[in-house]
């Protein structure tokens, strides 16, 4: 019995058939497919887009089983033919500035400097950033993550003086209210001078409470070595992990992100940690980047990227065209094996004046930035499952028997075919169901703009 999506939203036990996964993004490896036809995966030579021909079993929300295709009797429960489609686990989104976003329309760059970016952003928190103004434009961030087909991000919430205590107060209130929906995880975001004092203690403090990931910006500064040391001290002492922007400028002499894993094999740290930006790796000399991959590597730190926004802010000068992509060496981290992903980073604002929370925008663009392509490889996990490994998430970013139907469904039934549009046809489906994916009307923020 063959029926439509819209009809299968309602029943609790059906087969999707005949779709399509990228094959690093199964549970466990099990079926290539190559043109039409089919092999058991042992049998088959690697294909050039690594897909997976599979039915996938769902029941009561979750995936109860996941057969090469044809290869089961799927005529007993409803079943839906999903034409070769791509199928995707929903999008872990690890590196998000929800409390800045969506602010462009009443504080845009004046340059698209990241200087620009910083004054700005400075100025519009200082007079506006109250838990309503915080609230509303992140939620509305989720709305849009939600529609797209993200299920877990994580965002950086500005923290300095009385900032932290009304942001992630709203923190604390989204997680709450879109428990089950999105998963939702916090990191305070300063400048890490701000721990070599009381307050910073504080901000600790503060974060333990809220269940949050300790953070902030390191910069090159003759006491760094001693505020990362304090950061893994007060991460230490309150068993968090630690999530830090590093390295977020083309300047070779920036290397922080080497500092850091080195704190955190003095300090035998065994928390998660994660280092983000790491852009000036991409202009320095080979011997420093081995160098510092080398102790990224022994140190167990994992590396987000932010390819748009790292195109945008980097290498930006008035009147002068830009001459490097500003994104750290994805290719070369993963092949020393660090685990990596990509992620959306600032929406709207003046760190980013575009985007829309979209995993599969962050992906399609980070692959055309990045050249993560010719052979795509294992980067789709890179939005999904090892952002959730990077979050503590044993439930997302894969599919397999056991895990919740959480799935994105594409009209594509290629790489090339997925990379190509914007997919805004996509379908979502979360617990098993179909949900709506009409994305909020930014008139909804129109009385926050004024
Ligand atoms: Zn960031």
């Amino acid at each position: 019995m063959t029926t439509s999506f819209l009809q299968i939203a309602a029943v609790p036990h059906y087969w999707l058939c005949d779709v399509r996964v990228p094959r690093s993004l199964l549970s466990h490896e099990c079926f290539a497919v190559a043109g039409d036809e089919h092999f058991s995966f042992g049998e088959a030579l690697p294909t050039p887009e690594n897909l997976a021909a599979v039915d996938i079993e769902i029941r009561e929300g979750k995936i109860i089983s996941v057969q090469a295709m044809d290869s089961s009797d799927t005529s007993l429960v409803p079943s839906i033919n999903a034409g070769s489609s791509l199928v995707w686990p929903c999008f872990v989104d690890m590196h998000t500035h929800l409390d800045k976003g969506h602010i462009w329309p009443r504080s845009p760059n004046p340059d698209g400097t990241f200087d620009g970016a910083l004054e700005t952003v400075r100025q519009d928190s200082s007079q506006r950033w109250d838990f309503e103004d915080v609230y509303r434009r992140a939620e509305f961030g989720l709305k849009c993550s939600y529609a797209h087909g993200t299920q877990a991000i994580r965002t950086h919430l500005d923290a300095f003086d009385g900032q932290g205590e009304i942001s992630f107060e709203v923190f604390r209130a989204l997680r709450d209210a879109w428990r089950g929906k999105i998963a939702l995880q916090a990191v305070c975001l300063v400048t890490l001078d701000y721990f070599l004092d009381k307050k910073g203690e504080k901000l600790a403090d503060l974060v333990a409470e809220s269940g949050g990931v300790l953070g902030g910006v390191a910069f090159m500064n003759a006491d760094i070595v001693a505020q990362i040391d304090r950061v893994f001290e007060l991460a230490m002492e309150r068993g968090l992990d630690l999530d830090f922007h590093t390295d977020e400028s083309l300047d070779p002499d920036d290397i922080t992100l080497r500092l850091v894993a080195q704190a955190a094999v003095q300090h035998q740290f065994e928390g998660r940690i994660t280092c983000g930006h790491c852009c000036s790796l991409s202009v320095q000399s080979e011997a420093a980047v081995r160098e510092t991959v080398a102790a990224v590597k022994a140190a167990n730190v994992s590396v987000v990227s932010l390819p748009m926004c790292n195109l945008y802010l980097q290498n930006r000068r008035q009147g002068r065209s830009p001459r490097y992509r500003g994104v750290t060496i994805l290719r070369e981290l993963a092949a020393a094996d660090v685990k990596c992903a990509i992620a959306s980073d600032n929406c709207r604002d003046p760190f980013f004046a575009y985007g829309d929370h979209d995993g599969l925008e962050v992906f399609t663009q980070s692959a055309r930035i990045g050249h993560l392509d010719h052979p795509i490889g294992d980067w789709p996990r890179a939005v999904t499952r090892s952002p959730a490994e990077m979050m503590g998430l044993d439930n997302a970013g894969l599919i397999g028997e056991g895990m919740p139907a959480d799935l994105v469904m594409f009209k594509a039934r290629s790489f090339n075919e997925l990379m190509a549009r914007g997919q805004r046809d996509r379908v979502v489906i979360r617990n098993g169901k179909q949900i709506d994916t009409t994305l909020p009307d930014y008139a909804e923020l129109d009385d926050l703009m004024r």
